[in-house]
């Protein structure tokens, strides 16, 4: 099969690094559990326009470089990459693309195509669900319940990671909910398809 995969969420624990770097730089106390959804906007009620500015703040400092592999993550694409294609398929820009490619290479190396859906921050033209259907995927690997939501509508399988910033009680049916790489893997060698 042709496996598209998320990075932030369900490769790379992005969030964890952001925590820190939230804590230690505004003296807050957030943790993960805050993050009921994907905006500290729609969170914990920060206005965006500071929360875009913190997001940038950290993209530019060294907690971004320090960003480590979900647990499972690494041993998880490893196993897949002996038996489907897979596809990196992130909602980050173009302009984070040397320092993404250079940790892609360091902690998933088996992974050489990656797909940038933004140009820059306000970059919006294409989506996730667009490059997903360009590259044939049969399965989107996911933890956005937006990005979920739209793949599947185009008619793709989606495993979405459950975490408490996805949450919904009307998932389109091509959207199966797993807990981590253990259940992803289990769900896809379920299927029996090369
Ligand atoms: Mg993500």
């Amino acid at each position: 099969m042709i496996i598209a995969i998320d990075l932030d969420g369900v490769i790379a624990d992005s969030l964890g690094k952001f925590i820190e770097f939230h804590n230690d730089v505004f003296n807050t106390s957030l943790k993960v559990a805050d993050f009921t959804s994907y905006t500290l906007n729609e969170s914990i009620g920060m206005p965006r326009k500071e929360e875009i500015k913190h997001i940038e703040m950290f993209d530019d400092s060294n907690y971004f470089n320090e960003i480590k592999p979900l647990k499972e993550a690494p041993s998880a694409i490893l196993d897949l990459s002996s038996s489907h294609k897979l596809a990196i398929v992130t909602g980050r820009n173009e302009g984070q693309k040397e320092k993404t490619l250079l940790w892609i290479k360091k902690y998933v190396p088996q992974i050489k195509e990656i797909f940038f859906i933004r140009k820059s921050v306000r970059d919006n033209s294409k989506s996730k669900a667009e490059i997903c259907k360009e590259i044939q995927a049969d399965i989107l690997i996911e933890d956005n319940l937006k990005y979920a939501q739209q793949v599947a509508q185009a008619g793709i399988k989606v495993l979405l990671f459950d975490y408490p910033w996805n949450q919904s009680s009307n998932l389109n049916p091509l959207i199966i909910r797993v807990c981590g790489w253990k259940e992803a893997l289990n769900f896809i060698n379920s299927l029996k398809i090369k």
